[in-house]
Parts: C-alpha cells; sequence; structure tokens
C-alpha cells in the first residue's frame, strides 16, 4: 500500500508511516499506544545513548511506585494546580474503595521527594542524583501516536544539591546531554532556550528546553530540564545538615525526555517512501539483500557470500541479511526503505563475479558499486555521510520555518498560513501573552539562551521588550 504524500498531508503520511513501519499501534483503551518491536528498538538506542552520559555525571538509575497518594502532590500547591485535570485516579482497589485515593504518577516529583526526605541527612548525602525510566499517565483526550498519547514513556532525572549553583549546573548539564542526542544522534537542528514564566514547569523556577520545528510549521517541546529551586525541599521537609552545623532545605532539579523523541525522529526525517533514519541511532544500519537467480547451485554461493559479507561488518552496524526466498527482492527494498535502515547493500550474480557490491543510501537513493577490497571504508564514510547531511538538512528546515517579523499582522498572516517559528519582540507580561495565543494559538516557545538584550517594541502591545522571542503553535 502506497504511503500518503508527505508534503501535501504530513499527519496522514505520519499515522502511516508509524503504522505500516511497525513502530506502534493503537491500544483498546483510548488514548493509549501499543510500541511494537521497531518502535521500542529504537527507544532502545535512546536508552543506550543517554545512560552513559548520566552515568559519567553521576547519575544513578533507580524505580519508584506507579501509584502515589493524592495527598502528595497536594503539598505543592502549583504542581497540584499545573497537573489536576490530567490526572488518572485509583479510588477502589482490592474490592474496597481506598482511605485515600492514589494517583496514576504524571511525573514522579512528589513520591521521590518524600524518599529524599527520608535518605537526605547531611550535606555528605548530596548531591543525590536519581533518573528512572518507566511511564507516566496524563489524560488525553486525543491519540497521537508517540506525539500526545496518556500513557508515555520517558525518563525522568531528579537531583538535590547542597547549592543553588550545582543545581543550575546540574539543570544546564541535562539540557546539553538531551542536546547531544538531538543533534548528534537523532540528527535534529532546533532552538534551546528558557521558557516564559507562563510555560515554566509547575512548581519549578526556570524550564530550559529544545524546540524542533516540524515540516508542517508546527512546534515540538523536545525535552526539558527544571531548577526547582527550594520549593519541593520545602514541602516534602527535606532538610540536612549543612557543612556548618546549621540546617538546609536542598536545590533541586528534575528533567526528562519522552518516546515523543520518536515522533520527532519520524516526522523530522522520512520521505514518500517511508522513515529515514540516522546512522548513529538506527537498530539496524545495513540491510543486505541477496538476489537469487533462480539456479541452485549459484543461489547458494550468492547466499553463502552474502552471509560472510554479513557477518564481516562491524558489529556496531548491526548489519542483517534478508534471506527470505518467498519474497522478491523488490518487495524487500520497499520493506526495508519503509522502515529507514540508512543503507542496503544488493549481492547477487553480477555482484559475485566481479567482486563488487551494490550499495544504496536511503536518505538520497544514490546507487553505487564499491569493490570488496575498499567495501567496509566506504560503508563507514557513507553512515558518516548519511548522519551528517540529516542533519544539514534539519538545519536547513529550520531557517527556512523560522520568521523574523515586525507587525502582529505578518504574525497572523505567518500563523495562518506556512507557520514555523515566529522570532519578534515580547513584552514578557503574561496578559500578552495570552491575548497572542487567543489570537494565533501560538504560545511561546522560548528565550534561546544566546539571546541578547535589545530595544525594541513588543510585537502585540507596543510597550517596550527587551528581547526577541520564539513563538509558534506547539502539537
Ligand atoms: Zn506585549
Amino acid at each position: 500500500m502506497a504511503l500518503p504524500s508527505k508534503s501535501k498531508s504530513l499527519s496522514d503520511w505520519y499515522q502511516a508511516v508509524v503504522i505500516n513501519a511497525e513502530l506502534a499501534d493503537y491500544a483498546p483503551v483510548k488514548g493509549m499506544m501499543v510500541i511494537r518491536p521497531n518502535g521500542y528498538a529504537l527507544w532502545e538506542e535512546i536508552q543506550a545513548t543517554l545512560n552513559p552520559f548520566m552515568r559519567d555525571a553521576g547519575v544513578a538509575n533507580a524505580y519508584f511506585p506507579l501509584l502515589i497518594p493524592k495527598s502528595f502532590l497536594d503539598r505543592e500547591a502549583k504542581h497540584v494546580a499545573g497537573f489536576a485535570p490530567e490526572l488518572a485516579v485509583v479510588t477502589i482497589a482490592g474490592g474496597e474503595k481506598l482511605a485515600e485515593p492514589l494517583v496514576v504518577r504524571p511525573t514522579s516529583e512528589t513520591i521521590m521527594y518524600a524518599m529524599f526526605a527520608k535518605w537526605i541527612e547531611s550535606w555528605r548525602d548530596l548531591p543525590l542524583k536519581l533518573n528512572q525510566w518507566n511511564n507516566v499517565v496524563r489524560w488525553e483526550k486525543r491519540t497521537y501516536l508517540f506525539l500526545r498519547t496518556t500513557e508515555f514513556l520517558w525518563q525522568e532525572g531528579h537531583t538535590a544539591h547542597e547549592t543553588h549553583d550545582e543545581a543550575l549546573a546540574e539543570q544546564k548539564r541535562a539540557l546539553s546531554m538531551y542536546l547531544t542526542l538531538y543533534r548528534e544522534y537523532l540528527a535534529l537542528a532546533g532552538i534551546a532556550g528558557i521558557k516564559s514564566k507562563s510555560e515554566t514547569f509547575a512548581g519549578a523556577t526556570t524550564t530550559f528546553t529544545y524546540e524542533l520545528v516540524m515540516p508542517d510549521g508546527k512546534i515540538l517541546q523536545a525535552a526539558t530540564s527544571h531548577d526547582l529551586g527550594q520549593r519541593f525541599g520545602e514541602a516534602f521537609g527535606i532538610r540536612f545538615q549543612t557543612r556548618d552545623g546549621n540546617e538546609g532545605v536542598p536545590w533541586q532539579t528534575s528533567w526528562g525526555l519522552s518516546t515523543r523523541a520518536i515522533g520527532a525522529l519520524v516526522l523530522g526525517h522520512g520521505d514518500d517512501r517511508g522513515l529515514i533514519l540516522p546512522s548513529r541511532i538506527a537498530p539496524c544500519e545495513v540491510i543486505v539483500i541477496p538476489i537469487f537467480t533462480n539456479d541452485d547451485s549459484r543461489d547458494s554461493m550468492i547466499l553463502r557470500e552474502a552471509l560472510k559479507l554479513t557477518r564481516s561488518f562491524p558489529a556496531r552496524w548491526n548489519a542483517r541479511l534478508d534471506d527470505r526466498r518467498e519474497v522478491s527482492p523488490g518487495a524487500k527494498f520497499y520493506e526495508w526503505e519503509l522502515k529507514g535502515v540508512p543503507l542496503r547493500i544488493e549481492y547477487g550474480a553480477r555482484e559475485l563475479a566481479a567482486a563488487v557490491v551494490t550499495m544504496v543510501r536511503r536518505d538520497n537513493q544514490s546507487k553505487t558499486q564499491v569493490a570488496m577490497s575498499q567495501l567496509s571504508e566506504v560503508m563507514q564514510a557513507t553512515l558518516e555521510n548519511i548522519q551528517q547531511e540529516l542533519f544539514l538538512q534539519s538545519e536547513r528546515l529550520l531557517a527556512s520555518h523560522t520568521h523574523e517579523i515586525a507587525t502582529f499582522k505578518e504574525f497572523t498572516e505567518i500563523m495562518e498560513g506556512p507557520r514555523g517559528f515566529i522570532r519578534a519582540f515580547w513584552c514578557e507580561e503574561e496578559a500578552c501573552e495570552r491575548a497572542i495565543k487567543e489570537a494565533t494559538h501560538a504560545t511561546v516557545r522560548c528565550l534561546p539562551f544566546e539571546a541578547l538584550p535589545e530595544s525594541g517594541k513588543c510585537v502585540y502591545c507596543g510597550t517596550n521588550a527587551r528581547y526577541r522571542w520564539y513563538f509558534g503553535q506547539s502539537y
């Protein structure tokens, strides 16, 4: 079945690719999804990328329970207000009405910090840096596989520090880890910056974010890291004896990245043939396809050589041999292109006779014959080149979808037309932010870290403004 055209209808294309490439499927409960092996393998690649960065930063993996006493959330007023409409609550269990309702975690700050209060006694117990790979539930009325689902997988890091400076350094480190994942592995260029007050995480002091523009001009929040200040410490009674013998409240951070990253990867690359996976994140980087001839003795030689070839490749490529007899080469090409494997090696009678292979790039479909003697060098260089080219394409998309504007009329026209990022002066008043959102459905996405103060007038209300912020319509 042919896919819908990506440029004509991104959302139809996206859903067809996710389903046909067997990344995920709709679950019986509305809003929930099943992550299939091809999708889960991408998640495992993301885990395998982030885990060493976390380990190097002294963050240890742990696991906390799914159910949280509702009173825990109530302890931090802003936090409970932030999540109230999205909560799933358990009131009956074991056939009895519970004395206290339990919340299915929308995030784990509250349950983790209740435990932190028990474990942290002195400055010697700090910093405490934990991460968990888990699921969370935030009730959603509509489903958009990977991008918006009621239950999703993520990692949430939570740290407690002696000083605010240390916490700020951790908040920064976590975001820079996400930038490395997105830029160097997922090959997705975006804007890193700080959130406006109203878009800051519930209960946090500041939120750092990485924002991506997708081909349809919508904006996807790719990962966030939060400075929680001392609010949760105070709410949960986390106290520690300081170096000078006084009592202190630790400074905390939290940070997270979800399976939404897979949605960004699919939307951000891909073409009318299906997925295009960057080499460094592809679970399988090379697919080897023997081209059979219907001559049994020759075919067994082709198969033997193709197998030898596949086994000779470096293990990190996870090369696979598709030796199915019942499927035609054309159908195999179609299938592996749909699934986004970066490199295809074709091996048949011609290749056998000439001591070459035919190599086809997924990203630009270019086809070359490579001498066996140079194969592994050429393939390595090509895989690296695919990685770089995809990032350059993503950078070009970001540039062409970012609009510098001066008037609110232009703002409205862009949001009714091509959308994308709008870069404009804003007064930083919440009332103004709300009015812009009502008029255009665009929200303040972030202030880039590298933004310099200027003197300008707010694009909406005309009062003095110091910075050009990024706006856009989010998923
Ligand atoms: Zn304004």
